[in-house]
């Protein structure tokens, strides 16, 4: 086992910047999740730690070793893919015994490992089918088999569960997360998906265009976003971004206002204390889960009919209004965009037999303590939410 050390890996291939100075660290024996939009540099970043790809700049490390100039052969990486690639012509246990036998280990060594992997997988029952007999999950769990049971160094794996249904998705996740805390091989794990890579991971890198936007525990990350993409890719439904500006003590959203949370003293000092506005008509953006918004259907202004989770919310907060454009009921709660003015969205979470409807108009009461602000020209996060 090894810790994997990146410094400065740039990859470009022509004129594109695929990967633009990776730099982290995975001890030896975590699991990290490398995780962004399409296109942000995940499996370029993969397949450098593999050796598939040359890195154009950067050094790569496995323990003190440099490996830049070594193989992918000879890493003792193990790659798992989204295709399970299985030998259709083997069955489950030569699948599994394919590697041993290639570096010579003698068969009845390779069997007591085939049968002790094939258990740890809850596939020993399978051992003589064939890929085409299994689904799609057993034969995902027949990839991983055939990737750990040599132990290799590190283990990496680009979006492994991306082929199987959502049950099956969530089941193998488990089986994952819990087969890294029997066998504790360092673990890189490349996806799109931010829950597993909430689930998954010791630390989240969340990558951009090529870049590294953060690296952090799956909470650290959650709640203290170092910018407005980070804050927007995890959360779903995402973190509501509403554009504004600051003008004596509130915030202009559209036609509406809001007032400064009263903790964001930076900003109440920067304006009132300078001869000019330095505020003033400059953009932001505030930033707010739906998690933290509170729906009331609007009677005459008054919030006479709680119809939101938190009926116990205080009737002092703050509400923006807004007219419902989408309603998208999901069992447990309801799931609401809607509409501040003609262009500013809001998604919000509502109760599970909410019953409003498209064009309702409503008030959302606003949780002060937890808006964000970000810069509106780069994006970085000025305030947190107050968590
Ligand atoms: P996805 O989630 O869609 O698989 P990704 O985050 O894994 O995307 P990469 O596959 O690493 O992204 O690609 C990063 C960037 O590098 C993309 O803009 C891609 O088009 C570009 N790229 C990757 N491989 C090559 C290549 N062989 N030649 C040219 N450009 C490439």
């Amino acid at each position: 086992m090894a810790t994997v050390k990146l410094s400065g890996i740039h990859r470009r291939f022509n004129q594109t910047t695929a990967i633009e100075n990776i730099t982290f660290t995975v001890p030896d024996g975590e699991f990290w999740v490398l995780v962004g939009p399409s296109g942000c540099g995940k499996s370029t970043i993969l397949r450098t730690i593999a050796g598939l790809e040359t890195a154009s700049e950067g050094d790569l490390y496995f323990g003190e070793t440099l490996v830049n100039q070594i193989p992918a052969r000879a890493r003792d990486v193990a790659m798992v893919f989204q295709n399970y690639a299985l030998y259709p012509h083997m069955n489950v246990a030569e699948n599994l015994a394919f590697g041993l036998k290639m570096r010579n280990l003698d068969p009845s060594a390779r069997q007591a490992k085939v049968q002790q992997v094939a258990e740890m997988l809850n596939i020993a029952h399978l051992l003589d089918r064939k890929p085409k007999q299994l689904s799609g999950g057993q034969q995902q769990r027949v990839a991983l088999g055939r990737a750990i049971i040599r132990r290799p160094q590190v283990f990496l794996l680009d979006e492994p569960l991306s082929n199987l249904d959502a049950q099956l998705r969530d089941e193998t996740r488990a089986e994952l997360k819990q087969l890294h805390q029997k066998v504790g091989i360092t673990t890189i794990y490349v996806t799109h998906d931010q829950v597993e890579a909430m689930t998954l991971a010791d630390q989240i890198v969340i990558l951009d265009r090529g870049q590294i936007q953060q690296i952090g525990s799956p909470q650290a990350v959650y709640h203290q976003p170092a910018n407005r993409m980070v804050a927007s890719f995890l959360g779903n439904p995402p973190m509501n971004i509403l554009p504004a500006t600051y003008d004596q003590g509130v915030w202009r959203i559209g036609d509406q206002t809001l007032p400064c949370p009263p903790h964001w003293q930076q900003i109440s000092s920067v304006s009132t204390n300078s001869q000019v506005n330095l505020l003033e008509a400059v953009r932001f953006d505030l930033g707010i889960r739906p998690e933290h918004l509170h729906l009331y259907l609007d009677s005459q202004d008054k919030f006479s009919q709680p119809s939101s989770i938190d009926a116990a919310l205080p009737i002092n907060f703050p509400t923006l209004r807004i007219t419902v454009d989408l309603v998208e009921p999901l069992g447990k709660e309801t799931l609401i965009r809607g509409r501040i003015g003609t262009d500013i969205m809001l998604n919000l979470q509502g109760a599970g037999l909410w019953q409003g409807k498209v064009g309702d108009r409503l008030s959302v009461a606003v949780d002060l303590r937890q808006l964000f602000l970000f810069d509106y020209q780069t994006g970085k996060t000025l305030i947190f939410a107050d968590n």
